[in-house]
C-alpha cells in the first residue's frame, strides 16, 4: 500500500496523467477521496512502485492520500478506504493473500512501502502512521465475507 502525496483533492486522473507523463513511479490500481478506482497495470506488470524486489513480487494500491494524514484525516475519507479496500480484498479473494498487516519478513499479507525499506532502494514511509489498520482491515475482512 502507498500514497501518492497529493491531497485529497486530488484525483484518480491526475495522479494517472502524472504518472504517464513524468514516468517517475507507477502502481497496478489507484483510489481516490471520490470513491474511484482505475487500473493503471495489470497484475502481472512489473510497477515501479518501491526498490526492485517489491516491484518484482507486489501487488501496489496507491491511495490519492498523504502519508502526513493523521488517523482522524484518514478516517474522514471513508469512500477512500472503501475503494482502498475493495481492491484489497479482490487481491486477497483471488490470489489467497492473507488479510493481515504483515511486514515484509511475514508475508504474505498486506505491507506497505514503508515495510519494503527492510529490502533496499527505497526510503519512503507511505503509507504513514497514522493509517487506520484496524479499520481498513476490518472492511477488508467484511468484503470477503
Ligand atoms: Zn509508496
Amino acid at each position: 500500500m502507498h500514497t501518492t502525496e497529493t491531497p485529497a483533492s486530488g484525483s484518480i486522473y491526475d495522479v494517472a496523467r502524472h504518472q504517464l507523463r513524468a514516468r517517475d513511479g507507477s502502481y497496478h490500481v489507484l483510489v481516490d477521496a471520490a470513491g474511484r478506482r482505475m487500473r493503471a497495470n495489470t497484475d502481472d506488470w512489473c510497477t515501479w512502485s518501491t526498490g526492485n524486489l517489491g516491484n518484482r513480487v507486489l501487488l501496489h494500491l496507491a491511495f490519492v492520500a498523504e502519508a502526513c494524514w493523521s488517523r482522524q484525516e484518514w478516517l474522514a475519507q471513508p469512500a477512500l478506504l472503501a475503494a482502498g479496500a475493495d481492491v484489497a480484498a479482490h487481491w486477497c479473494g483471488r490470489y489467497g493473500i492473507p488479510a493481515r498487516q504483515a511486514t515484509v519478513a511475514k508475508l504474505p499479507g498486506i505491507t506497505t512501502h514503508d515495510a519494503t525499506r527492510a529490502w533496499g532502494g527505497t526510503d519512503h514511509t507511505d503509507p504513514g502512521e497514522g493509517f487506520p489498520w484496524t479499520e481498513f482491515l476490518a472492511e477488508v475482512r467484511a468484503r470477503l465475507g
